[in-house]
Order: C-alpha cells, then sequence, then structure tokens
C-alpha cells in the first residue's frame, strides 16, 4: 500500500495531540519534529519539507481559533492544506490544442511506465472525449517497444504508426505526424525512447523532436518508487525539455510518498496523471487534495472537519460539547444533536467518517433509516419534560407510558433508552479525547 510509513507516523504525531485540550507552543514543535522526520524518511526532499514545517508550524502557533474544531482537528487541518498547496493545490488538465491534432510527446528514462502510460492515455481519450488518437512508436532502442505499443494498440483499439526500429526516430515521427494530418486524428501520442539514465543524445534526439513537432503537451513519466531519483529525474528532463507536465507511476506499490511530494515543488511543473496499476485503465488524474488526504490517510476526518465547519452552529456545539464532557447530555440535546447530524447527511456516512470506524467490520452493513430517526423522535417527544432532563428517571412504569404515547413497542422504547445511554456515556469519553470502546456502540 502506498505511503503507509508516511500515514502512519503522521497519525502518530497528531494522535498525541488528540489527548490534549490546549495546544502548547511546545506540542506543535515537537508533532512538528515528528511530522518533518515521517517527511524525510518518505524520501521528500529536504529543502520541501524544511519549508513545509515552518509554514505548518507558523500557522499552528498563531492558528485563529476555530470553535468547531478540537486543536488536534486544527492541526490536520492545516498538515492537510499545506501538503494540498506542496502538491500545486489545483488539477492541471491535460493541454488540447486549438487544432487537430493535440501532440502529446511522452518521454521518460526506461521502465518507468511510459509505454505503458501511453496506451492507457490513448484509452482514456477515446473513452471520455471519443478520441480518436494515433500512437507513434518511436522508441527504437529498448528491445520490443515497437511491438509492445502493438499490442496496446491493439487491445485498446487504437491505431500505431511504426517503422520498425532501424528508421531513425526523428524521421518515424515525420512520417506519423503526416499521417496523423491525413488521417485526421485529434490526438498524437509520441512514445519516445528511454534510457537507463539520462544522457546528452537521448536529450538531443528528444529535442528534434520537440523542435520538429511543437508539442501541446510534453509529459514526464517517472517511477514514484524511485523517490528522491525520480524527483531529480523529472529535474533533469525539465531543465532540457521544459516538460509540460508529469505521470507519476506506480502509486500502486509501496510507495514512500517522496516523489508525490517533491516533484511539483521541486520542478514547479505540475503532476498531471498517476498510474495506479498494470491494467490499461488504471490512469488517473491527480488531484492534490485527493493525494493530501490519501497521505494523510484521514480523508474521512478532513470531510468531517469540513462539514462540521460548514454545518455547525459553533456556539451550539461547544455547548454541547460541555454537556457531553459532564455526562449532562439529556434528550433535549439529543433531539438537537439529531437535527443537527441530519442536517449534515447520511447517518451511515457520518459514523464511517470518524477516525479508525471506516474499516470497523461491525459498521460494514451499519444502514441508518431515516424511519428509525423519526421513531426516535416519537419517543423522545413523549417524554415529559422532567423525564428529558434526566434520563435515569425513565422507570418501567414511565418507558409504559411513552411506549403507549407514541405507539412505539415498549422493547424498541427500552432499547431507544439503553442505546442512548450507551452514546452518552461515549460521548463523555470521546470528547475526554478517549475513542475507544466506540465499536461496541454499532456491534450489538
Ligand atoms: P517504459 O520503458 O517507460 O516504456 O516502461 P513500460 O511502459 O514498459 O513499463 C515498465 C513496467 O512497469 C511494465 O511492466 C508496466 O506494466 C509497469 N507499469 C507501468 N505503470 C505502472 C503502474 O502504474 N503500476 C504498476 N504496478 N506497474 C506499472
Amino acid at each position: 500500500m502506498a505511503f503507509e510509513g508516511l500515514t502512519e507516523r503522521i497519525q502518530n504525531a497528531i494522535h498525541s495531540l488528540q489527548r490534549k485540550g490546549k495546544i502548547t507552543e511546545n506540542d506543535v514543535k515537537e508533532s512538528m519534529r515528528e511530522i518533518r522526520l515521517a517527511l524525510l524518511e518518505a524520501d521528500v526532499n529536504y529543502g520541501v519539507v524544511k519549508d513545509f514545517i515552518k509554514t505548518v508550524r507558523e500557522r499552528a502557533v498563531g492558528a485563529e481559533v476555530l470553535e468547531s474544531l478540537t486543536p488536534a482537528q486544527q492541526i490536520v487541518k492545516i498538515v492537510n492544506e499545506e501538503l494540498v498547496k506542496v502538491m500545486g493545490e489545483k488539477t492541471v488538465p491535460l493541454n488540447k490544442s486549438a487544432k487537430i491534432p493535440t501532440v502529446i510527446m511522452m518521454v521518460g528514462l526506461q521502465g518507468a511506465g511510459k509505454t505503458t502510460t501511453a496506451g492507457k492515455l490513448a484509452l482514456k481519450l477515446k473513452n471520455e472525449q471519443k478520441a480518436r488518437p494515433l500512437m507513434i512508436a518511436a522508441d527504437v532502442y529498448r528491445p520490443a517497444a515497437v511491438d509492445q505499443l502493438k499490442i496496446l494498440g491493439e487491445q485498446i483499439d487504437v491505431p500505431v504508426f511504426e517503422m520498425g526500429t532501424d528508421v531513425d526516430p526523428v524521421e518515424i515521427v515525420r512520417q506519423g505526424m503526416a499521417k496523423a494530418q491525413e488521417q485526421k486524428n485529434d490526438y498524437v501520442l509520441i512514445d519516445t525512447a528511454g534510457r537507463l539514465q539520462i544522457d546528452e543524445k537521448l536529450m538531443d534526439e528528444l529535442a528534434q523532436i520537440k523542435e520538429l513537432t511543437h508539442p501541446d503537451e510534453i509529459l514526464l513519466t517517472v517511477d514514484a518508487m524511485t523517490g528522491q531519483n525520480a524527483v531529480e529525474v523529472a529535474k533533469g528532463f525539465n531543465d532540457q525539455l521544459d516538460v509540460t507536465g508529469v505521470v507519476l507511476t506506480k502509486l500502486d506499490g509501496d510507495t514512500r510518498g517522496g516523489a508525490a511530494l517533491s516533484i511539483r515543488a521541486v520542478t514547479g511543473k505540475p503532476i498531471k496523471f498517476i498510474g495506479q496499476g498494470e491494467k490499461l485503465t488504471d490512469l488517473d488524474v491527480f488531484y492534490p487534495d485527493r493525494m493530501a488526504s490519501r497521505i494523510l490517510g484521514m480523508g474521512d476526518m478532513l470531510t468531517l472537519i469540513e462539514k462540521a465547519q460548514q454545518d455547525y452552529d459553533e456556539q451550539k456545539a461547544v455547548e454541547l460539547q460541555e454537556k457531553m464532557k459532564a455526562n449532562s447530555f439529556d434528550f433535549n440535546d439529543f433531539l438537537e444533536q439529531l437535527a443537527q447530524v441530519q442536517k449534515m447527511g447520511p447517518m451511515e456516512d457520518l459514523i464511517k467518517m470518524i477516525p479508525g470506524m471506516a474499516n470497523n467490520p461491525a459498521l460494514k452493513n451499519v444502514q441508518v433509516d431515516p424511519r428509525d430517526i423519526e421513531r426516535t423522535k416519537a419517543i423522545v417527544y413523549s417524554m415529559t419534560p422532567e423525564e428529558r432532563e434526566n434520563p435515569d428517571i425513565l422507570n418501567p412504569s414511565r418507558r409504559r407510558r411513552i411506549s403507549a404515547g407514541c405507539g412505539v413497542k415498549i422493547q424498541d422504547v427500552n432499547r431507544m433508552i439503553k442505546q442512548f445511554k450507551q452514546m452518552r456515556d461515549m460521548m463523555g469519553k470521546v470528547s475526554n479525547g478517549d475513542f475507544s470502546g466506540m465499536e461496541g456502540l454499532f456491534g450489538n
């Protein structure tokens, strides 16, 4: 799994903050030290790490206090926002020429996944834009590269222009371009040669192809699994060819995250696509925000933070939290809470957003029927004001009266009250920073 080590270490750094009600400058310093180490170990470029930590630390110490978020959540929010920034913030789409064909030149070292990516991209264009691409086989050095592209072309039903391996690649491209003009292909993907490392002869050849075709896009393919090396390669190619974008491949492998996090900052060029497997459909548009949450491993918590900020009445949330802490949460609060939560979206989604809950097998098939919520409300409405404020006085005779009042079976009333009490206990715990034991709530 990609980023496992990095994710775990960042989570640990933040986890130690989660137990604190208030975060001191020292706490920030300590967790930044851990995040710094985590990033360096993940092979992120040193300069990138340094700037990143500096910015996060400054923002965290001077952070505006948002009442809807705990201090730990605020740090997560800042780290996340800065991760997104490092990776370029916005998705940069593929360039498209005003007149056909749009020329995409694929470059990269041998083995990075260039030929495979050419096939994947051609398929994507075909599927998503109904495009009619032509692929040109100009890698005459790597044994079987031409055959590989031909086979790919057959698999995805995209024509491949090739002249074997004995012709000068620049000439192949020239004739391939003429063919595309003639056939009115809207995209041309040129699979150029790679090497084991950057050398002058290769760069010369690529420069000639660039000169000849004026590509709209020079897409550099780099292997994410090579970490800092991928960043060096990207820098080398960009210095010589001024690439327009990067495809980061093999993100399905055991990568440490260094390449994803450094390339944009080091080269100034956007990652446009990521390869996530060997299948031809395993090419995805790169979204900095999604990648950041993947690296943090807290995607769902981030969504929750966002929702909490959007939908929550801050003052009420603070009051509720105080009550939860003091375990004085009652049925009136419960009704209010239900209303807030219902505003935020389907219950089962919300439950799964709580960190550590998403993969909980007990929650796999949780379905919250909106009618259950209505029934729960009906039970509460049948209580007297005194009962709502003091859930503990609900003895059997009161419960029978409530059951008759709202027309809900006594067993269901009992179950609801039991669950309410479990929830109250759990909320007390969670608001004091303890997430353990939550799964029990849904498991029975
Ligand atoms: P080229 O020399 O740069 O043209 O590299 P190839 O396209 O031949 O790819 C080299 C190897 O990497 C092949 O075995 C591909 O199947 C594999 N590969 C390419 N992209 C990915 C990817 O995103 N994930 C995985 N797991 N393998 C990939």
